[in-house]
């Protein structure tokens, strides 16, 4: 089947056609045929193009909406441009995957969209208030262009960590906020944490339980994911994508006193305060400079800047803080922890530092196989000798959504 996955965010739509099946998941003989990227939807777009192993086509059109930018892709996909021989028309689009970032309590595994599954969807809207809509616009944007007859699939972004147990999803607040506003974890980059799971299990062939793993999904966004017997145990994202590691623009775990004492203090709204979490904190916030890893680790290098190293050394301690919490909570049966994201995929210093004082638990870094990776390699970085092995993997969420929807789409019930 040809699969079109979708992720439409606040100004930005990601899409992939995906061939998948039900025989070519179990042989892992899935192919992505195309790609793109259309940024600043809704004013002059910037649209990146890749057909196959062709080269990338950048080009710029007026997209006023997320309509707009769905027409381009589907007109597209089916031109000789893109070359991707086996989409002549728009009847040879089979299905669309859409990733939906938060499914609140509601869906705990990828559904068929119905008017049912996007009243749902719509009702987390206030626990996502920047990216449901988004998604929802996609999903509309879809029945339009393709018609009801073409099944939409939802996967949603929390529903790998639907498994954590209450001790793990619960804050330390009053209980009837929970029951009233269910208040709570639900963690994030779910996707990307199954497939790792996943990948590890394949690479190892394993049995869906006998996964134990740290994945560590480090991008512009950060989150870890203490994974147990193949399943979500604990997570570092929370209530929204703010709370756990040190990320781009978002600090992680603060005190929550601090947002009272700067209202008091700068005369700042919670909205401000809000805004100034999200888009002006963590690492851009330390270093004053960029929220880009790569440009922190350049300045640090060669200019000794301070901050920006003060930046890279908070980011790195806290990722170490978190693996040491789940390696206690998973009572030191870890075998693994994976690297993935634009950080932990490209960055072996950023892994070397995180790594420091793990021999502790068990880790001993291969520095040569370490720095040997990147670039979306997947490697095995540590020693022989071991206890803890460390990977590193590229992260595929959309082979994960293209897999779901052609699962959900045939009744197919395994997850993975
Ligand atoms: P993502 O959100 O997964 O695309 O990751 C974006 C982050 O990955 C940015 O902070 C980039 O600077 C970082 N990144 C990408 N390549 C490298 C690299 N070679 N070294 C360090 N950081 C990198």
């Amino acid at each position: 089947m040809n699969i079109l996955v979708l992720n439409c965010g606040s100004s930005s739509v990601k899409f992939q056609i995906i061939d998948t099946s039900l025989e070519q998941i179990e042989t892992n003989t899935d192919k992505c045929l195309a790609r793109g990227v259309l940024e600043r939807v809704g004013s002059h777009s910037l649209i990146t193009l890749q057909g196959g192993d062709q080269k990338k086509i950048k080009q710029d059109a007026p997209l006023r909406d997320h309509r707009a930018a769905i027409d381009f892709i589907l007109r597209w996909i089916i031109s000789p441009g893109s070359n991707i021989h086996q989409i002549q028309s728009l009847s040879d689009v089979h299905a669309v995957g859409h990733r939906v970032v938060h499914g609140g309590e509601k869906f705990s595994r990828s559904v068929r969209i119905n008017e049912e599954i996007i009243s749902g969807v719509e009702d987390c809207i206030e626990l996502a208030p920047l990216h449901n809509p988004a998604n929802l616009k996609g999903i509309s944007a879809v029945t339009e262009l393709l018609g009801e007859a073409v099944p939409q699939v939802a996967v949603f972004d929390t529903s790998f960590h639907s498994t954590m147990p209450e001790s793990s999803y619960l804050y330390g607040l009053p209980y009837p906020l929970y029951r009233r506003y269910k208040i709570r974890r639900y963690g994030f980059h779910g996707t990307s944490h199954r497939y790792i799971a996943y990948r590890y299990r394949r690479e190892h062939d394993l049995k869906l339980q006998q996964v134990n793993i740290i994945s560590l999904h480090l991008g512009n966004g950060c989150s870890a994911c203490a994974v147990r017997k193949g399943e979500s145990f604990d997570t570092s994202m929370g209530f929204t994508p703010l709370e756990g590691l040190v990320m781009g623009t978002r600090p992680g775990d603060i005190d929550a006193s601090i947002l009272d004492f700067l209202h008091h203090k700068e005369g700042l709204s919670f909205g401000e305060i809000d805004t100034m979490l999200n888009r002006r904190s963590g690492l851009l916030g330390i270093s004053g400079l960029t929220n880009d890893m790569r440009e922190l680790l350049e300045e640090e290098a060669e200019n000794q800047d301070r901050r920006a190293k003060l930046a890279i050394d908070i980011f790195c301690r806290r990722v170490r803080k978190y693996i040491g919490s789940y390696f206690v909570e998973m009572a030191g049966k870890v075998d693994a922890l994976v690297f993935t994201g634009g950080i932990g995929e490209n960055s072996p210093v950023i892994r070397e530092r995180i790594s420091a004082g793990l021999e502790s638990i068990g880790l001993n870094l291969d520095k040569r196989k370490n720095n040997k990776t990147s670039g979306g390699e997947s490697a095995c970085i540590s020693k022989e000798s071991s206890t803890l092995k460390a990977f590193v993997f590229p992260t595929n969420e959309e082979l994960l959504i293209a897999r779901d929807t052609v699962r959900v789409v045939e009744n197919a019930t395994r997850r993975w």
